[in-house]
């Protein structure tokens, strides 16, 4: 046994490059452990990194996937704390370790930081290498599956509500597009968090799903004016927080429902990231522009408690296997899904 399956990008394009290939299975160095990978989620990220970077440069050939819920294979040398066999799940953002941000506890700004499945190999095969101090315990309620949809929406809504935001009980939070996975995690830990959640939406079935998961207003973006419908349930008020990782189609929109002292973040922009917004009503009602990258692992840590206890629930639309991985790439760039799609490797 010294090959493994697993999906390999080697030039960007189409999801036609993404190929299942045999290949050597990955030894652990100092510090780092070997999964045997059960499940990788998708994230946008997966498709920008496919069809190649906006900004630097991606070194191929990669394997993606930075959502990974596994077993520990085998443990590289100095590796303490963990055994083989443990079930876990992966913090996917490495790190310096000695820059002034990581040193203040901000890996999220550490110019140095890499994240699995964009700059090293990930887990959308058999086997992956990550360090041991990028590891979770998997809370024993879940499944793989149900592990692999956690980390990169959940500690991205956390660091964006909780860290960056600073949600209040109380508070309108307003979270864009509610079938998407930032925003099925967010929905969840605003509602958690005391505010009163506003979503947008595409179809009834997702409303009524963003509805169980805490949304306490949806709106129809295609069949209504939802900002107008935001103004008219607040009596004119407003929203104080704005979710948003649509970008340049919801952001000027999304501006005009901010109360006086409202904020906005933003940590993506896939339906475009230049857009042209009024100036004065930033300054005029005390708006505040707030980005958000990522989320660190005590982020994902916080998260994963409120998992564990059963206050916040993954959210998988559609299980494939790896054989399967360019359809799961076809769900993503369809929006035809409401939370994770998932990758099962047996
Ligand atoms: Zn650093």
């Amino acid at each position: 046994m010294s090959n493994m399956t697993a999906a390999v990008l080697r030039e960007h394009g189409d999801r036609n490059k993404i190929q299942l290939e045999q290949i050597p299975i990955p030894e652990p160095g100092p510090g780092e452990v070997r999964l045997r990978v059960r499940a990788c989620a998708l994230n946008w990220l997966d498709v920008g990194v496919r069809r190649g970077p906006k900004f630097g440069t991606i070194p191929l050939p990669l394997i993606g996937g930075g959502d990974i819920a596994g077993t520990i294979d085998a443990l590289g040398p100095g590796v303490a704390g963990w055994e083989t066999g443990d079930e876990v799940l992966v913090y996917p953002l490495v790190t310096c370790g000695t820059c002034e941000f990581c040193r203040r506890g901000e890996p999220t700004t550490c110019p140095d930081h890499q994240i699995i499945g964009e700059h090293i190999d990930g887990g959308l095969a058999e086997y992956t290498v990550v360090p041991a101090e990028n590891l979770l315990p998997k809370p024993a309620n879940l499944s793989f599956t149900e592990a692999a949809a956690i980390p990169v929406v959940f500690m991205t809504a956390w660091h964006m509500l909780v860290r960056v935001g600073k949600l209040q009980a109380g508070e309108r939070a307003l979270i864009l597009g509610a079938g998407g996975g930032v925003a099925s995690a967010g929905i969840q830990i605003a509602h958690h968090a005391g505010a009163h959640v506003f979503t947008t939406t595409s179809t009834p079935e997702k409303m009524t799903l963003a509805r169980e998961l805490g949304a306490d207003e949806v709106f129809n973006y295609r069949e209504e004016d939802w900002v107008a419908s935001v103004l008219e349930v607040t009596n004119g008020r407003g929203t104080d927080l704005v979710q948003d990782n649509v970008g340049a189609v919801t952001w000027p929109a999304a501006l005009k429902t901010l109360a006086r002292n409202g904020r906005l973040v933003t940590c993506g922009s896939h339906s475009g990231a230049e857009v042209e917004i009024g100036i004065g009503q930033i300054y005029h009602r005390q708006l505040s522009i707030l980005g958000s990258n990522g989320g660190t692992y005590q982020d994902l840590a916080s998260a994963l408690q409120l998992i564990g206890e059963g206050h916040l629930h993954p959210v998988v639309d559609t299980v494939l296997p790896l054989e399967e991985i360019r359809d799961g790439h076809h769900l993503m760039e369809e929006h035809g899904h409401f939370g994770k799609v998932v990758i099962e490797i047996q």
